[in-house]
């Protein structure tokens, strides 16, 4: 007889505590997973870890991502390689720039050639276009052999892994995720999952993930069906289907009332104000909420000050933010400008990190209170509801 065992995805917010209500409703048994990605709130720990006890369901196992092996394996690609990449530097090469981005920075469309001929690097300047402009953008120089062996020993000073996952993830790919590269969600919660939970589960019959999405949320999770068989594992395939219990409930109110006909109160970040509650703060959350965040979590934002720095020693560049500055409109004007003249903007995360952002999110800047990143955003976050 093929085993079927059911999934229950918790990440300590409001859909995902209802979810795991609704399972224990249903009488069957099952099992509860979440992802510790190291950023979250004490908070949202407590109220993942007494679900059990307020519920009488399954306790919550966690699992956590390890990117030890990844961060050494990357401290041997910076001993081997970086070196020899800094000291020959990167060349220049043609961008295109649209007219609407001098519009955007409200400069002057330019007919001359943007930079001295001298600094094309042996190129000839291109032609002017009606429509824009191809720019030469300035490589990186060459560093000193000094210059070179100091990035590349700070890179190995900060390069082990601390056994804080997100953290750990950043080091290792010398970034911060952000909206177009959002490797959060599957690198910290969805693989972890998988390696942990659902693969072995799958190996031994059929998985059932209950996952807590609303079509109510977002245009990408409108078309979201509340059963679907899912290919993820061609090598144990039609073993694994989705579960989405809440998804035609349209109000939170009715949400919250889930859980609360179990005795589990909401957790007390949405009290603040807040109204995500996995990663705090998550790379996607809004412009007030960040505000929040400094005014009641200052320790919150210290944190993320501290983790821009070792980040930052980590990227071959010397600079990763955990928002992409491109968020607040200034610094936007600040980038697009730079770009439209084809030179770097040099950025550090002293001047353009987080205690830039917290600032510009405690202001109206921009008229209106818009998210730093798209709430609607069709992302793996939304397939798999790993984050609220
Ligand atoms: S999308 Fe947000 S909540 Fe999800 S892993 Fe990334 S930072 Fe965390």
């Amino acid at each position: 007889m093929t085993v079927t065992t059911h999934v229950v995805s918790v990440s300590g917010g409001k859909d995902s505590t209802a979810t795991y209500c609704m399972a224990v409703e249903r009488g069957m048994p099952f099992r509860a997973v979440a992802a510790d990605t190291g950023n979250e709130h004490p908070a949202t720990y407590e109220a993942v870890n007494r679900l059990h006890e307020r519920t009488g369901g399954p306790k919550v196992e966690w699992v956590k991502a390890d990117f030890a092996d990844r961060i050494y394996a990357k401290r041997a690609y910076v001993e081997k390689h970086w070196r020899a990449g800094l000291l020959a530097g990167t060349p220049g090469k043609w961008v295109w720039r649209p007219l609407s981005s001098w519009v955007a920075a409200g400069m002057a469309y330019p007919d001359a050639p943007l930079v001295p001929l001298d600094q094309y690097e042996g190129r000839a300047p291109a032609v002017p276009h009606e429509h824009g402009r191809w720019v030469w953008q300035q490589g990186y120089r060459p560093l000193t052999e000094a210059e070179a062996d100091e990035v590349v020993e700070t890179a190995l000073t900060w390069l082990r892994p601390t056994g804080v996952p997100f953290f750990d993830m950043c080091i290792w790919k010398g970034r911060f995720p952000a909206r177009k590269a959002q490797f959060c969600t599957h690198e910290l919660k969805v693989g972890p999952i998988d390696e942990h939970v659902t693969r072995p589960l799958l190996a031994k019959g059929n998985v059932i993930s209950w996952q807590g999405v609303r079509a109510s949320e977002s245009e990408a999770r409108r078309y979201l069906k509340p059963f679907q068989r899912l290919n993820s594992h061609p090598d144990l395939p039609g073993r694994l289907i989705v579960y989405r219990p809440l998804l035609r409930i349209e109000s939170v109110d009715e949400v919250f009332a889930i859980s609360a006909r179990h005795g589990v109160p909401a957790n007390p970040l949405y009290g603040w104000g807040l109204k995500r509650v996995g990663c705090f703060p998550c790379i996607n959350c809004a412009k007030d909420e960040l505000a929040l965040v400094d005014e009641f979590f200052p320790e919150q934002i210290d944190r993320l000050e501290d983790w821009e720095i070792g980040v930052s020693k980590c990227s071959k560049r010397g600079v990763s933010t955990f928002f992409n500055i491109i968020n607040d409109p200034v610094m936007q004007a600040e980038w697009t400008a730079s770009e439209n003249l084809g030179r770097r903007l040099v950025v550090s995360p002293e001047e353009h990190g987080i205690r830039r952002m917290v600032e510009w999110a405690k202001t109206d800047r921009g008229g209106r209170q818009y998210s730093l990143l798209a709430r609607d955003a069709s992302t793996v976050c939304s397939q798999w509801g790993a984050c609220e």
